[in-house]
């Protein structure tokens, strides 16, 4: 069996021995009835990290996202979303389907919407037209390659929301990596927004579970929506215990993911067929175009695999992710292996 150094994603890791201790020994309750000691403790644990008042702990960042817009949306009603975001492209269409509430996505410079263009696009109800009630920011930002959206922008993005009414919400599934990267703390960006979600089974490494976090009265509205979307669950103080080493242990290590993505980029920028600019990748994420005269994404793919190195096809190119179960010597036998199939250029 070949030992495979996995690049596709930061959701692989596996959680820490010191994780897989704290599940078995965690002090569980019926969480749905509010008893499980754990999971209150990582509901506060994760609130005081943001600077709000509650959390809600999610199975998935997908429900977290979720349940937000519903929480901030009403019927007719339209929200502002970053035309490459997670939320609207890689959601299953949940704004329509849950809330009822239409996506209407504004163009950005790698994950920052100029606020020009979200005041042309906030509409004002009338008979033909729905109301805008939300704007959803994504930081780091997925699909521009973990692209750290600046916090003038969060600012910015602030003001035109309290100028018009309407409420923005945070997907900071990788906030974490936002903040190490820039060096704004995580509650200076959630303070410019009505709610947060981030995830402790990426970089994080926990198994599973995001936090939404936001004031109280709206996260406990939240509660209601989790469980009438199946997401209430019972002795899950196994999960939030990993949870919280997720919080207090992991953060400080996601640095090391940058410095191997970006040493992964500068490396193999030089090689026949990747296109990738090393100066754009910020955080973990390197997303690279890959047009070779002979090999294929697919063909590229399917070689780097036989040869150990996993990664995944994006739209014209491959999208690679460092994490804390690659360390220094998979991004060595990677650049090895790019080397081997593309030659040295
Ligand atoms: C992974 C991710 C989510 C959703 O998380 P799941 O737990 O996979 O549902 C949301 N937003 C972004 C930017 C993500 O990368």
């Amino acid at each position: 069996m070949i030992n495979y150094s996995d690049f596709r994603s930061d959701t692989v890791t596996r959680p820490t021995e010191k994780m897989r201790k704290a599940m078995a020994e965690a002090v569980v309750g019926d969480d749905v009835l509010g008893d499980d000691p754990t999971v209150q403790k990582l509901e506060e644990l994760a609130a005081e990290t943001m600077g709000k008042e509650a959390a809600l702990f999610c199975p998935s960042g997908t429900m977290a996202n979720s349940i937000a817009v519903k929480m901030w949306t009403n019927i007719l009603e339209e929200v502002i979303v970053e035309e490459r975001s997670h939320i609207y492209n890689m959601e299953s269409t949940h704004m329509t389907f849950i809330s009822g509430v239409t996506p209407r996505p504004v163009r950005s410079e790698r994950g920052a919407m100029d606020p020009k263009d979200v005041i042309a696009n906030i509409r004002k109800p009338n008979v033909h037209t729905p109301r805008t009630s939300l704007i959803c920011l994504e930081n780091t930002h997925n699909n521009w390659g973990g692209s750290v959206v600046p916090l003038d922008n969060f600012k910015a993005i602030r003001k035109i929301a309290d100028d018009n009414g309407l409420r923005v919400h945070l997907d900071g599934a990788r906030i974490f990596n936002a903040s190490q990267a820039s060096g704004v703390p995580v509650k200076e960006y959630a303070s410019h927004v009505d709610s947060l979600m981030f995830c402790l089974s990426k970089g994080l490494s926990a198994p599973a579970g995001s936090m939404l976090v936001a004031n109280r009265e709206r996260i406990e509205f939240g509660r209601r929506l989790r469980k009438a979307l199946g997401g209430g669950m019972r002795q899950v103080g196994v999960l939030a215990a990993p949870g919280i080493i997720a919080l207090t242990e992991m953060v400080d290590r996601l640095k090391d993911d940058h410095v191997r993505a970006k040493k992964l980029a500068r490396e193999i920028s030089v090689l026949p067929g990747i296109k990738i600019d090393p100066a754009t990748v910020e955080t973990d994420i390197l997303i690279f175009g890959f047009e070779h005269p002979t090999i294929t994404v697919s063909a590229m793919l399917e070689k780097m695999k036989e040869k150990g190195i996993l990664a995944l096809a994006v739209l014209g190119g491959i999208r690679m992710v460092t994490h804390k179960d690659v360390g220094d010597e998979d991004v060595d036998r990677a650049v090895k292996v790019f080397r081997e199939i593309l030659g040295r250029s």
